[in-house]
């Protein structure tokens, strides 16, 4: 076992993410009804369906750095408000670290996902607490990086990147939105949870787990 997943095989991985987004506009848009303006989904799904375009016009699946390039291209232009930006600068930062690399392993992924992170706090501003999908990839990156660690193997820092990831996102019904469109309900944005949040718990949930399977068949 390899414990490594060649970049060239895994632009799969973008197109999973879509089917994931897509397949959660309606319930990403009812999270938003309750803190925002009911478009999140509808926003997510309309820029991962870009992409999704964009890669069929390739013919062939591209390697993950392009995917992940086309993927923050499509969202830029294609998504207006906040997310646009945040998920493009994300996925952009990601692929930055990414491309060149022939292969991806436990250490590469964490250095992008990283970088992903750093981005996203870069130009948002968004901080732990202040009840964004900053409050999904925290704890997120802090769970993968103690995985890590701790020695545990590819799929194992995967895996807790997805628990950390889900209990982040959790906790920010408990929140009090400080920054963004939920900001200006004050304490009435307390007892729901952060739409943002949630679709980074499954954009990230998505990506471990198109990995793992890569990993699975890798020999
Ligand atoms: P809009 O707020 O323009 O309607 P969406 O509904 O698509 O956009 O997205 C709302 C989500 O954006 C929020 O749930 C929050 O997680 C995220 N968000 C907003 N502003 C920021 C920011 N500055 N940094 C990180 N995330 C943010
Ligand atoms: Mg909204």
């Amino acid at each position: 076992m390899t414990d490594t997943i060649m970049m060239a095989d895994a632009g799969g991985v973008v197109i999973d993410l879509i089917h994931t987004i897509n397949a959660n506009r309606q319930y990403l848009s009812e999270i938003d009804g309750a803190i925002g303006d009911g478009d999140h989904g509808i926003n997510m799904s309309k820029g991962f369906t870009q992409c999704g375009e964009a890669l069929a016009a390739r013919g062939a699946t591209p390697p993950l750095p392009v995917a992940l390039g086309d993927l923050s291209t499509a969202l830029m232009e294609g998504i207006g408000g906040s997310m646009g930006p945040l998920y493009g600068t994300f996925f952009f930062a990601m692929r930055d670290v990414l491309a060149g690399h022939a292969r991806l392993d436990k250490v590469l992924f964490l250095r992008a996902l990283d970088a992903g992170i750093a981005a996203v706090q870069d130009i948002g501003g968004a901080k732990a607490g202040d009840k964004t999908l900053v409050d999904t990839l925290l704890p997120a990156r802090a769970a993968c990086q103690a995985a890590l660690a701790g020695g545990k193997d590819f799929r194992g820092c995967l895996a807790a990147m997805t628990a950390g990831a889900e209990a982040g996102m959790r906790a920010t019904r408990g929140l009090r939105a400080k920054i963004g469109r939920a900001s200006r309900l004050g304490e009435r944005s307390v007892g729901v949870l952060d739409p943002g949040a949630c679709s980074c718990y499954l954009i990230l949930r998505s990506m471990g787990e198109s990995l793992a399977r890569r990993l699975d068949s890798a020999v």
